[in-house]
């Protein structure tokens, strides 16, 4: 079963003859293990996509499978569960809260699933994402690099199947960025977890297994990449 598989995903903003096609019929299967770059112009539809992907916003038509469940199968308490344990979200601005330490903004989604573990398990990922020695450290203490690094952490703590990033590296100076992209090729790759991840950056984008390219809606390419590009 594929991690994520979209069948003819469709979504139209507005009616008549104002209405903007922003998913024209989209198909994509993602398997386990998998880093996938999705890039393409402004307006081409990848917030859409990462919006339906996410249950943040319904298909007009088609179906997005997480796991072998069909999201639009789930009512509204179902969709957020699933979303809550199975997606990891990881945002351009980091979304970190600013009067909670590393560790308490990691231990977050566990928390919100009542484990009461939370604060153990979010050590953990702090430290596999190399951040274990400043748990303690607030946002505004951590370097950008260091902020998004707690960011992910978050992301991974209910071990989701499937990692979202949108734009991860949008406001990280190119050294974070590659450090950043390079966890989350480590978290695919060698983690064994899904990472799709929307990116304007083509350096960033090369060290993902996989490219798609978006225009209008649809997906004009899908390319693997074997992960050796690097910016010169
Ligand atoms: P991208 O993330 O690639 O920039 P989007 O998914 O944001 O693209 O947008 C795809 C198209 O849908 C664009 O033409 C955009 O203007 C339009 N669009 C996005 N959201 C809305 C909305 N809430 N209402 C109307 N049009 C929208
Ligand atoms: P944009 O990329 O157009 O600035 P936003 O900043 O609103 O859009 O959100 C970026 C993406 O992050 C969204 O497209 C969505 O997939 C995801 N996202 C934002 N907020 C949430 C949330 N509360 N839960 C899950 N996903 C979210």
């Amino acid at each position: 079963v594929p991690v994520l598989e979209l069948r003819g995903l469709r979504r139209v903003y507005g009616s008549g003859t104002t209405a903007v096609t922003a998913l024209d019929g989209v198909d994509l299967s993602l398997q386990e293990g998998e880093f996938v770059a999705v890039m393409g112009p402004s307006g081409c539809g990848k917030s859409t996509l990462l919006n339906l992907i996410g249950g943040l916003d319904a298909a007009d038509a088609g179906t997005v499978r997480l796991a072998g469940t069909e999201l639009g199968s789930l009512d509204d308490d179902r969709l957020t569960e699933l979303r809550r344990r199975e997606i990891g979200f990881v945002f351009q601005f980091f979304n970190l809260i600013p009067v909670l330490t590393a560790v308490e903004n990691a231990a977050l989604p566990l928390r919100l699933d009542g484990r009461n573990d939370a604060d153990e398990l979010a050590r953990h990922w702090l430290d596999r994402v190399g951040l274990g020695g400043r748990a303690n450290a607030r946002p505004d203490q951590l370097s950008g690099g260091q902020q998004q690094r707690v960011a992910v952490a978050r992301a991974l703590a209910t071990d989701p199947v499937l990692l979202l990033a949108d734009e991860p590296t949008g406001n990280l100076d190119s050294k974070s960025a590659a450090e950043i992209a390079g966890l989350l090729r480590q978290i695919s790759v060698e983690w064994n977890r899904t990472v799709l991840m929307v990116t304007h950056d083509p350096v960033i984008a090369s060290h993902a297994t996989r490219l798609v390219l978006m225009r209008d809606g649809r997906i004009l390419d899908d390319l693997a990449l074997d992960g050796t590009l690097q910016a010169p």
